[in-house]
């Protein structure tokens, strides 16, 4: 198929065919079956995903996921309530009730928004494109190209606001930015593929601006050589040519093809406008920059045009690094209101990390104070953000920590942009709206306190840290919540990669590049090839398994709960010289190991106490370290036949005496 030309538009995407069509979602399925694509790199993934998840907005059938929060409450809710004896909730329909519970997806929603880190790009090597427009006007194209794109990143340019005011949710708002893209790749990368697959899932079309009409003849050939459906609008045409192109947009014509100049005519604007067009792919986009050869003064309209259109996706292609250009760009096409993605995902200054904890704020807090800053914490909603800045303020002080997130005044957003790059200190707890119109490069750690909701977005935000070419740390907290919360959606969905991601037994980078693409990578860095094995069970659910089985059938539940909390505050003394354990954390643990049945209820006569539990799940995302195998000696025995005994007498003696 002439749509596939090696090197050219796709290069090398046909090589590397591993994967069996059922392990393909949507994306790459329809990439594959069009276009004959193995796979797709991960950044046209990314690309493509902001188009989707902006002109579909959000899936019917996105499961309702529960929060950490309503997690434990209900948990502990079941617990107080479970009167006779019979253990802790322990089955797996508590989880599933609780993914009905419902807090959760609107909350998530704000990790979709794409994202940003602005790098620059040195290199850039002039590159003339010089073409003749016949029915328009005839203009020349100095196109500048990229040539080194070694990260996959995304820069927001502009700050301004006003749009935004429309978006009144988190997720609005995380859409919103989604829709609003510049590409920035070298030319012939293959960018063609990141309108082509969309507009083959999209219900209505796609138009496609193109600066020269010699690249529009070119590319309506393949299209058609390619078996989908294109109609071009240009200069020059007869009123018939134009009825006709229309008559086939109302048939299902999946790709309109024109350039700036022809979109100057009012009347096409408007007709174009009732085809409901879902998203707009506009090339060569830094012609709209005056300073350039390339200058195109159509292009300077496409912003009203845009509007015009009532389209809310719109993809931005430019081969043009400069901050300037870029910034332009985003100011005439997006108000100033839009983020960047960079080609080439593997960072290879990058190393991922999956810790396992219950309650994984506590861990936050920890790797907080412990590892290299300044360090960035994802939190997936406002108002955890700003609950993280203000515990950690209490122990770093004010100046070290601040909270940032889109609910935030302008004027609060820029200042704390402004302090938190000047600072080499400084944590910043943020939801994804950070980073939007930031590049701070030195940014040595990030933490991910809830889990994005797929591969991409993960990629993405962790892409912020260390674009100053240092070594980066990425950190993702993972605990049976979000185990169950991933593991609920479809095997080959998106968001179902962030659980082989998250839990892996073989090197992370390899399964983040995968669940994206299929490029291989050498791996430079992530915790299970350092470790050699998958991570260890969550630190905190151990130190309670293990008291609770030092102490089995002493205690219940709320001294239990009240125990272990001055445990694992006596352990973190020391380190911080504060209590920082409350009583939610402890519940956060107390209902994971419940929810696992790692811990239950004595029955009669230790009623309502507790004790643990032979571990008897086997799609655990981790495993319980085996317990060390004592010989049995005769000492053993004779305390066991007494207690036998003993437990006997008792027995006897209470029946006994209810008898009498
Ligand atoms: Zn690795």
């Amino acid at each position: 198929m002439e749509l596939l030309k090696e090197g050219e538009d796709f290069p090398f995407q046909t090589a590397d065919a591993a994967q069996s069509d059922l392990d393909l979602d949507e994306v790459t399925l329809a990439a594959k079956n069009a276009f004959g694509i193995k796979y797709l790199f991960a950044w046209q993934r990314i690309v493509i995903a902001n188009i989707l998840d902006s002109a579909l907005g959000l899936p019917e059938d996105t499961p309702l996921l529960q929060t950490d929060d309503s997690f434990g409450e209900d948990d502990v809710a079941s617990l107080t309530a479970a009167d006779d004896s019979i253990l802790l909730q322990t089955d797996a329909s508590v989880g599933e009730d609780d993914i009905a519970l419902q807090t959760g997806a609107a909350v998530e929603e704000e990790c979709t928004a794409s994202q940003t880190t602005a790098a620059t790009e040195e290199d850039n090597t002039a590159m003339q494109t010089t073409a003749t427009e016949e029915g328009d006007t005839a203009l020349q194209t100095n196109a500048t190209a990229e040539k080194d794109a070694t990260s996959l990143q995304t820069t927001a340019t502009g700050e301004d606001d006003t749009a935004l005011q429309t978006a009144t949710t988190e997720e609005e708002e995380s859409l919103f930015y989604c829709g609003r893209q510049i590409v920035l790749l070298p030319t012939g990368a293959g960018k063609s593929l990141c309108f082509l697959t969309p507009a083959l899932l999209l219900k209505g079309p796609t138009l496609v601006i193109y600066p020269l009409l010699a690249l529009m003849a070119d590319q309506k050939r393949r299209m058609d050589s390619g078996g989908i459906e294109s109609v071009i609008f240009r200069g020059g045409q007869s009123p018939q040519e134009r009825e006709e192109n229309f008559a086939k947009i109302k048939k299902g014509a999946k790709i309109i093809i024109a350039n700036p100049e022809v979109l100057q005519n009012k009347s096409i604007v408007k007709e174009l406008a009732a085809c409901k067009i879902q998203h707009i792919a506009i090339d060569e986009a830094h012609c709209v920059s005056e300073w350039g050869d390339s200058f195109r003064p159509a292009y300077l309209t496409l912003g009203k045009i845009i509007e015009e259109l009532d389209c809310k996706t719109v993809t931005a292609f430019t081969a043009t690094a400069s901050p300037q250009v870029l910034d332009r760009v985003s100011q005439v096409l997006f108000g100033g209101q839009s983020h960047i993605v960079r080609s080439d995902a593997d960072r290879s200054n990058i190393r991922y990390n999956v810790i396992y904890a219950a309650a994984k704020k506590r861990l936050a807090f920890r790797l907080a104070v412990t590892e290299q800053k300044p360090l960035l914490i994802f939190c997936g909603t406002r108002a955890k953000s700003e609950d993280m800045a203000r515990e950690l303020a209490l122990y770093m002080g004010c100046d070290k920590v601040k909270f940032y997130h889109a609910g935030l005044e302008k004027a609060e957003k820029t200042a704390t942009e402004e302090w938190f790059f000047n600072k080499s200190d400084a944590v910043l707890c943020c939801t994804c709206a950070y980073g939007m119109g930031v590049d701070k490069k030195d940014i040595k750690t990030v933490i991910h306190l809830e889990s994005p909701p797929t591969a991409e977005s993960y990629l993405q935000e962790s892409g912020r840290i260390a674009r100053d070419g240092s070594i980066g740390k990425a950190i993702l907290l993972w605990n049976y919540a979000d185990h169950k919360k991933f593991s609920a959606y479809p095997k080959n969905s998106r968001e179902y990669k962030m659980l082989l991601f998250a839990e892996s037994s073989t090197c992370r980078r390899q399964v983040l590049l995968d669940a994206l693409g299929a490029e291989q990578a050498v791996c430079s860095g992530c915790d299970v090839c350092e470790r050699g094995g998958k991570a260890p069970f969550a630190y905190d659910l151990n130190l309670a398994l293990s008291f609770i089985t030092k102490n089995r059938k002493m205690y219940g539940y709320s001294q239990t709960q009240a125990l272990l909390q001055s445990e694992f505050n006596k352990k973190d003394l020391a380190l911080f010289g504060l209590r920082i354990w409350d009583q939610e954390d402890i519940l956060t643990i107390l209902s994971e190991l419940s929810s696992r049945m790692l811990i239950k209820k004595c029955r009669w006569p230790w009623k309502g106490r507790l004790t643990c539990e032979k571990c008897t799940n086997k799609d655990e995302t981790n495993t319980l370290p085996k317990k060390k195998e004592r010989p049995v000696t005769e000492a053993h025995l004779k305390i066991r036949r007494s207690f036998m005994f003993n437990r006997r007498k008792l027995v006897n003696k209470i029946i006994g005496k209810k008898k009498a």
